[in-house]
């Protein structure tokens, strides 16, 4: 059976590349009929943010990519959480002990920096050397220490990693990184293969910077006459050609782009897109799609840049499927951040945005002509098409005040056409300006009427006669 994993450190926001990291692996697991667990890496402690593991939570569960096993709900590898793992650790670390395949440091901070200044490039094995009880009988008196990996100092080691083919390192290379802190907590180093084994983890999917250090890890599955995992490592997702988006970009988050107004399902579809690609270059793919599309062969060896606008294409798409009333439910929210829009027949209004937004916050953008009302540019009524003008416009205005008050607004527009000898265009133009202020709005004039009701129109076509006469 096919086990991955999604490994996050509670570090804040699940950032997109971390949830394409979770996406691809659940993925993965689905299309094979198998399980994608959770594991929580929280054995940094410097770095743990409170709250951040219920986003990590959160996130998933609302983006659809449920897991078979972690934290909250349980499964039988557990815990999956790393800070309650720490005997495990320790018990694995002293075997490694035992082989000879790591070792006790006692050494300071200040003997570690004095060795860099020195020009060290690595750790010099200082302490490789300690016979093991005079180790023990220093711990014992309560010296602090670490645990480190013992990197044979010549030979290289060769795997193969599914995306990017053979990778070999030579283990001079390689530092004895340390396995066990002064705290008694593992490295990502060490615990990342203590658990990907013991949870039975049989494809390892993570970041390209892990790929240079995966001897060091294979170099510990062997110490334990432990199976390698297959490895896939995936490119990092790009602000743009030379810098990777960060978590230091703020709204690169999960969340984030959902304050903005998209839908979790064009987020999802458009991740799917940063690092692969379909056979036939199919874009648009549901959750369930892209279980059944995904493969390895798809994935990208180079990274890939993220591309707001292509994500805004994709939730227009997302947009336009839903129904009315859905539409209507999802945009309330981000109405209730609009002042002005306090009032107004929401429901209407959604009938007439609904085509015409990419991300649901463009209910804001779509109708801020409506607070721009009172210093509009007059020459807005200026049309060459049409022939309109501003003199035009004060002319017709008060035969458009009585049209607003007749029952069908349409017939007496038309009537005003026809007596006046204009074209219906004409009036119309002036007559949704003269109420709106816009050029651009969403929807025509009968709409907009609609909209601002009749008692609104009057007052701002009477507003119009006053400016355009001054
Ligand atoms: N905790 C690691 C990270 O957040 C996980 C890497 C992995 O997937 O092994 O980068």
């Amino acid at each position: 059976m096919v086990r991955t994993r999604f490994a996050p450190s509670p570090t804040g926001y699940l950032h997109i590349g971390g949830l394409r990291t979770a996406l691809y692996a659940y993925l993965f697991a689905k299309k094979r009929g198998g399980k994608f667990i959770l594991r929580i890496e929280d054995t940094d402690q410097g770095r743990y943010v409170d709250g951040a593991v219920d986003i990590i939570y959160r996130t998933l569960k609302d983006a659809g990519l449920d897991y078979d096993e972690g934290p909250d709900v349980g499964g039988a590898y557990g815990p999956y959480m790393q800070s309650q793992r720490k005997d495990i650790y320790m018990k694995y670390a002293k075997q490694l002990i035992d082989s000879g395949d790591a070792y006790y440091c006692f050494c300071t901070k200040e003997r570690l920096e004095q060795i860099h200044k020195d020009g060290a490039v690595k750790y010099d094995k200082h302490c490789l050397h300690i016979p093991r009880e005079e180790a023990e009988r220093r711990i014992a008196a309560g010296e602090p220490y670490v645990i480190r990996q013992n990197i044979p100092e010549s030979g290289k080691d060769t795997y193969t990693d599914l995306v990017f083919g053979e990778i070999s390192v030579d283990y001079k290379e390689l530092e004895d990184n340390v396995l066990i802190k002064s705290d008694g907590m593992p490295t990502y180093n060490f615990a990342n293969v203590v658990d990907d084994y013991l949870m039975d983890i049989d494809y390892v999917i993570r970041g390209v910077e892990y790929l240079s250090s995966t001897p060091k890890y294979n170099l510990l599955y062997r110490a334990f006459g432990w199976r390698l995992p297959n490895y896939i490592h995936l490119q990092p997702i790009m602000r743009d050609e030379r810098h990777k988006l960060s978590k230091r970009d703020g709204d690169a988050s999960y969340e984030d782009f959902i304050k903005k107004g998209y839908l979790k399902e064009a987020i999802v579809n458009y991740i799917a897109l940063l690092g692969w690609s379909s056979k036939d270059d199919t874009e648009k793919f549901t959750l369930k799609e892209l279980e059944a599309a995904f493969d390895l062969d798809g994935l990208s060896k180079s990274p890939s840049v993220f591309d707001e606008n292509k994500m805004k294409w994709l939730n227009s798409l997302y947009i336009r499927e839903l129904d009315e009333d859905k539409f209507h439910e999802m945009a309330l929210p981000f109405y209730k951040e609009v002042k002005y829009l306090k009032g107004y027949d929401l429901r209407f209004l959604s009938s007439l945005l609904h085509s015409r937004c990419e991300v649901l916050t463009d209910v804001g953008r779509l109708t801020e002509f409506l607070t721009k009302f009172d210093d509009f540019d007059l020459e807005q009524f200026v049309n060459k098409k049409w022939k309109t003008d501003r003199a035009l416009a004060l002319k017709m205005i008060p035969s458009l005040k009585e049209a607003v008050k007749a029952d069908d607004l349409s017939a007496a527009l038309e009537k005003i056409a026809e007596d006046g000898g204009y074209k219906k265009g004409q009036v119309l133009w002036i007559f949704r300006i003269g109420i709106t202020g816009a050029a651009v709005t969403p929807g025509g004039a009968s709409e907009m009427a609609r909209l601002l009701g009749k008692d609104e129109c009057i007052k701002r076509l009477s507003q119009c006669e006053k400016r355009l006469s001054e």
